[in-house]
């Protein structure tokens, strides 16, 4: 049975009712018969039909054995951070998302927790960074907003061998590229705000073990700190699974052709997509990922952030927003956006040039975003003709 056949009859018939959507289970609380004597369901921030159903639907797609919803990709994260204690170390990858730096930073390092930054594309560079106090290495493959690529197996090997979980947030390949657990690593995270909704409608978070016990362990902490995603945004986020293959699929086809586009236009200094031979991580994502996602990010030859600032105002299909994996094309630039907290030198050194900007590709006629982007460099030209210094081709 294909993997998409498959996915889409994992998602249930309603047994009592026979409905063939999920049902929403807007309740607070179950029936017993007897104290302690219930139908599997006894209060809903422990438990929800609906959620439930959510949740084995992810582990199913990632391969792992426990699915667990958060109301929010962070929540996801924090729940993970919660397995460790005091004076425990993390290995993480240095262009972290943003939010994920901010928690780590600002709220577990005042608890003990010590976090190592290293550029995970260099394996030696991870095994340097581990002490005996490390529990955990934390990976995103690709990362934001450069596109950088990880190992996982390679990474997985390493965290066995000293005793450490690997968890690897997946957001961006989402499962249809990528499974992390069945390469080893033994927790996989997600903002399912991003590419499982897809339809910018929702925030949500999931995670997904590769064994029960440690699933059980963050079920725990869920359940104790009480970050559960709600009936109807589980409902919302099974909808939008449905379509993830076919989404994913068209999201990889259209960023492909614009990555192409943008690698020959005269006012283009660099173009990250994994997909592109030029790309560092190029041959890795070729054998790791099973597409190369609907990111591109690209720097002006003008490299400022009026240059940047004169083409995120100018598109019409591309909106100017933060976020991405939904439906609708959206940019971003990350200096004067998502990566604005960090110092200049610390972000350039980092690779996110003044004028980097992010695209989330979205589902539109790939020939009517190409037009988009051209009109763009077009009318930023006019802005501040400095941006086709270079030449006036178009
Ligand atoms: C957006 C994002 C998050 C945070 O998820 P929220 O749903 O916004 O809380 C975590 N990791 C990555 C890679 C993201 O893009």
């Amino acid at each position: 049975m294909s993997t998409i056949t498959q996915l889409i009859h994992s998602i249930p018939v309603d047994e009592l009712t026979g409905a063939i959507a999920v049902p929403i289970y807007q309740t607070s609380t179950f029936v017993q018969e007897a104290p302690g004597v219930n139908k599997g369901f006894d209060y809903a921030r422990t438990n929800n039909p609906t959620r439930q159903t959510l949740e084995n639907i992810v582990a199913q797609l990632e391969g792992g054995e426990t699915g667990i919803a958060f109301s929010s990709g962070l929540a996801a994260i924090d729940a993970i951070l919660k397995l460790l204690q005091a004076g425990d170390e993390i290995v993480a990858v240095d262009d972290i998302y943003g939010g994920a730096f901010r928690l780590f930073s600002k709220v577990y390092e005042k608890f003990g927790i010590k976090v190592h930054y290293v550029d995970t594309a260099d394996l030696q560079a991870v095994v340097n960074a581990i002490t005996p106090a490390t529990r955990l290495i934390w990976l995103e493959t690709p990362t934001n907003p450069t596109l950088k690529i990880s190992d996982i197996s390679a990474i997985a090997a390493i965290a066995k061998a000293h005793q450490c979980w690997l968890c690897v947030d997946n957001t961006f390949a989402s499962p249809v590229l990528q499974q992390p657990l069945l390469q080893g690593a033994d927790i996989v995270v997600h903002s399912a705000t991003k590419y499982l909704g897809g339809h910018s409608d929702l925030i949500a978070g999931v995670v997904v073990t590769r064994n029960k016990t440690l699933g059980a362990e963050i079920k725990f902490y869920q359940n104790a700190c009480g970050a559960i995603l709600s009936p109807f945004d589980s409902f919302l986020l099974i909808r939008g699974i449905e379509t993830l293959h076919l989404r994913v699929k068209q999201h990889c086809a259209n960023a492909l052709a614009i990555a192409q586009y943008l690698e020959q236009h005269p006012a283009v200094d660099k173009v990250f997509y994994p997909g592109l031979s030029s790309h560092p991580g190029h041959a890795l994502a070729k054998k790791q990922q099973k597409g190369f996602g609907g990111i591109v990010s690209f720097t002006l030859k003008e490299d400022t952030d009026e240059a940047a600032q004169a083409f995120v105002t100018s598109t019409h299909y591309f909106k100017l927003a933060e976020s991405l994996g939904g439906i609708k094309s959206l940019l971003c630039h990350p200096a004067s956006m998502t990566h604005k907290s960090i110092p200049d030198e610390k972000r350039r050194a980092a690779g996110v040039a003044d004028s980097l900007i992010r695209l989330s590709v979205g589902l539109e006629e790939s020939d009517d975003l190409i037009t988009d982007l051209a009109q763009a460099f077009k009318s930023a030209e006019k802005k501040l003709p400095s941006v086709l210094s270079t030449s006036n081709i178009l």
